[in-house]
């Protein structure tokens, strides 16, 4: 570690980011870095959030406090926890800049995540985002009120349930498929049909959904979101917006709500490191998840990219984070140990177990380890894998009551029929 600058702080091991890969490192660190000292965590954060389920909190199948867990208890027993925002990495110095002064290391793992990329600057004041537990909170606040409004005895006018959903990423179909699956639960709940159209827009401005991933996905996904009656509408940019609606293809839509999902970025922190990096700004890194000049910094999960030798460059996924978390707290083990031959730090390899996306309570579509399945086992599928990645028993109880708990005492902020008081 540098001694040129001054250091408040240190670490031999600093991990930058609590979220999917910093807590699967966490996990497997080897027992002589379990230590205060040893490792230090870094997060600006005090709870982690689990943004797989934003969707399902937006539409009040699951309470917030669900997908919010403390992150000091990650720490116990294994590092220090330091509550912090890093505002940027000087590699040289091997130092951290944060508001509490220089950090120091001697090996950083940088896990920041990504952010979302926001809609062209003219743009940017129509769209609500939709990245965190607050944004899912917002929308759902706006459904709620449109909802309340429109079953009113005043009555709403025309367009004003309609909802687009920018975006045909898996965030964007499953959001759409949510928001559907909402307006079929309030109608069937509401004491009065609402005076207004309930419409659900996705719009996408490839021809596919969710292109990353494999036809299979666009086709299910497609013929769900068809039967829940969300419009999904292909090769559709938008190019202009303002309060009352969007321009998408040629078309006018008038939509009073209106979410951006198209797209991540790195953040600055990420961008702003020297090296190469991808168009949505991520690091490059080699075949040891390390940045080519600095074997010493790790960029894992969103925040790097890696080129696997079979599968090429590795989408932004919490699946890869949990792989390269684990497997860089083998890889430093092998270090410390002495290691140096290819034979004895074996490179990174990731192993595919497909993917599922959600589409609406009752169903999904799934590609799991050469398993294609859609509809309810989907769903059930998709459960059962998130139960599993997250970080602690109480999230998964809460989680699962959630579910459990919907069809008899109803939805998180969405009321007894007619009850505005109530909305959330
Ligand atoms: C709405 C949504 C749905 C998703 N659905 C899926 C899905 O179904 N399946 C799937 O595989 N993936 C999904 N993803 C992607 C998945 O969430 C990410 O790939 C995963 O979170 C990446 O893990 P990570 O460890 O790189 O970053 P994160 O899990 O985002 O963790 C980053 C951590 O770093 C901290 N941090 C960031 N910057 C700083 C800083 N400057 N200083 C201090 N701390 C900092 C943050 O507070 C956070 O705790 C979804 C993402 C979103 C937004």
């Amino acid at each position: 570690m540098s001694r040129s600058v001054s250091v408040v702080r240190g670490a031999r091991v600093v991990i930058l980011g609590a979220g999917f890969a910093g807590a699967s490192l966490l996990r497997h660190l080897p027992s002589y870095l379990r230590r205060s000292g040893e490792t230090l965590l870094i997060d600006r954060e005090e709870e982690y959030t689990f943004v797989p389920l934003i969707h399902e909190v937006a539409v009040g199948r699951v309470h917030p406090d669900s997908v919010r867990s403390p992150i000091a208890p990650l720490c116990r027993g294994a590092c220090e926890f330091l509550r912090t925002e890093v505002t940027s990495v000087d590699l040289e110095q091997r130092t951290l800049e944060t508001p509490e002064g220089r950090i120091g290391y001697e090996y950083l793992i940088l896990n920041p995540g990504s952010v979302a990329a926001p809609p062209p600057p003219e743009m940017r004041g129509f769209f609500q985002t939709f990245w965190s537990v607050d944004d899912a909170l917002t929308l759902r606040g706006s459904l709620a009120r449109s909802w309340d409004a429109a079953t009113s005895p005043k009555g709403a006018q025309p367009g004003a349930l309609t909802v687009a959903v920018v975006g045909g990423g898996a965030t964007g179909v499953e959001l759409a498929a949510e928001i559907a699956a909402l307006f079929d639960y309030l109608r069937k709940r509401s004491h009065r049909a609402p005076s207004a159209e309930p419409r659900v827009v996705l719009l996408e401005a490839t021809d596919r959904l969710m292109d990353w991933l494999d036809p299979y996905f666009d086709r299910v996904a497609r013929r769900t979101l068809s039967e829940l009656g969300v419009e999904v509408r292909l090769s559709a940019p938008v190019t202009e917006a303002s309060a009352e609606g969007i321009l998408a293809g040629g078309e006018w839509l008038r939509a009073p709500t209106r979410v951006w999902t198209a797209g991540i970025e790195a953040p600055p922190l990420v961008r702003n490191l020297p090296g190469e990096h991808d168009v949505m700004g991520r690091s490059f890194v080699d075949e040891h998840l390390a940045l080519p000049d600095h074997p010493e910094v790790y960029v894992l999960g969103d925040a790097g990219v890696y080129t696997d030798p079979r599968l090429g460059p590795l989408a932004p996924t919490a699946s890869v984070a949990v792989q390269q978390g684990p497997w860089v707290a083998r890889d430093l083990k092998r270090r410390l140990r002495g290691a140096k031959s290819r034979r004895g730090r074996p490179p990174f390899r990731f192993f595919d177990r497909g993917y599922v996306v959600s589409l609406g309570p009752e169903s999904a579509v799934a590609d799991a380890v050469g398993l294609r399945v859609r509809g309810a086992p989907a769903q059930a599928l998709y459960r059962s894998i998130f139960l599993y990645y997250m970080k602690s028993r109480r999230d998964r109880i809460l989680t699962g009551a959630d579910w459990a708990m919907e069809r008899t005492l109803g939805r998180v902020g969405f009321g007894a029929p007619g009850d505005a008081k109530q909305q959330g």
